[in-house]
């Protein structure tokens, strides 16, 4: 495991994530939702920040870059199809290249669908993903820039990354992602059995993220378009599956 992670909550239901190639003690900061906490984290460690890994655009993920940047002189790396919008940005990047943080190596695969740029960062050596805001435990990003067609396609991918790879969602949203998926997905006895799990962690104030995609395969509604059951549930038994992923998000976005 070349690299560390330190994972703490800030604004209302963000994760911020800092990564520490453990060889070169580089220092990535995964987006910059509250530059304050992050270096309040920065702190706690005592790591100095070498880079900044945005996912995509929203202030939520890039709002602190600015701050950062001119703190500790960073390089910001970003999807180059939203590179205009990525404040400070030095390093576009896009499906196919691959990113180094001191020693470590993640590859990069672009995910529209949530923004129309949207990136993910994959570890492989960590088996671990930063998925931003196109994935999450039992959930999936708004379409605010994409079609379903593109995020179907973009979830399609993230699901063909190594069963065990830990996704780093960028948000807590886990109880009311099972509350719905719950709603498209009855019968599933691992979604209903996690549902459970999932009070009782956030009862105890424990983080849900953390998933892991062999989980997330079982038990996320927005990977599951051709599951019988959910499309059973969903009446649409033999339907194209961007249009059962399409009617999933339909009903999420207005439960
Ligand atoms: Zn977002
Ligand atoms: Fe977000």
């Amino acid at each position: 495991m070349p690299l560390e992670i330190r994972q703490f909550p800030c604004l209302s239901d963000n994760y911020g994530f800092l990564i520490r190639d453990r060889e070169t003690g580089a220092v990535a900061t995964v987006d910059t939702p509250d530059a304050a906490a992050i270096n309040a984290a920065l702190d706690e460690a005592g790591w100095r920040l070498t880079h900044i890994l945005n996912t995509h655009h929203h202030f939520d993920h890039a709002g602190g870059n600015l701050a950062l940047k001119a703190q500790w002189n960073c390089e910001i790396i970003g999807p180059k199809a939203e590179a205009a919008r990525i404040p400070g940005i030095d390093r576009p990047v896009g499906d196919g290249d691959i990113v180094m943080l001191g020693t470590s190596k993640a590859a990069v695969y672009d995910t529209p669908g949530h923004t129309a740029g949207h990136i993910v960062y994959h570890f492989a050596s960590d088996a671990a993903a930063f998925v931003g805001d196109t994935i999450f435990a039992m959930g999936c990003g708004r379409l605010f820039e994409g079609t379903p067609a593109e995020m179907w396609a973009s979830l399609r991918k993230v699901a063909g990354l190594p069963p065990e790879t830990r996704l780093y969602c960028a948000h807590e949203y886990t109880k009311a992602n099972a509350a719905f998926a719950l709603t498209v997905d009855p019968h599933n006895d691992e979604l209903k059995a996690r549902a459970a799990e999932v009070d009782r962690l956030r009862a105890a104030g424990t983080p849900t993220v953390p998933t892991v995609l062999s989980l997330e395969l079982q038990t996320n509604p927005f990977l599951r378009a051709e599951d019988e059951g959910l499309q059973a549930a969903l009446g649409m038994i033999g339907a194209d599956p961007v249009e059962v992923f399409a009617e999933t998000r339909r009903r999420k976005d207005s439960f």
